[in-house]
């Protein structure tokens, strides 16, 4: 078994499709605050607070893992053990 193809764990919810790939919320959160820093004074208080988020996603976990559809583009989240599943799955 090879690729996001095949697995049978997690589907999207709205289309029912099994080709999802994982988020990674924390850093896309990071990355959109390191865009804000470049925006004078609204960005500089953007910024900061993005980054804060990032870092207490990044090390609090939520249990939860943030999944995208590449057929509808749906975002969804799926508790950590189903992820875990997943990931053997996809192995
Ligand atoms: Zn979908």
């Amino acid at each position: 078994m090879s690729g996001k193809q095949g697995q049978q764990i997690i589907h999207c919810p709205k289309c029912g499709e099994n080709k999802v790939s994982m988020m990674p919320i924390a850093l896309i959160i990071f990355l959109s605050g390191g865009c804000f820093v470049w925006i004078p004074i609204l960005g500089w208080i953007v910024a900061p607070i993005l980054f804060l988020i990032a870092i207490i996603m990044w090390v609090i976990p939520t249990g939860k893992v943030f999944m995208r559809c590449e057929s509808c583009k749906h975002g969804f989240s799926v508790p950590k053990s189903e992820y875990k599943q997943y990931k053997e799955a996809i192995k």
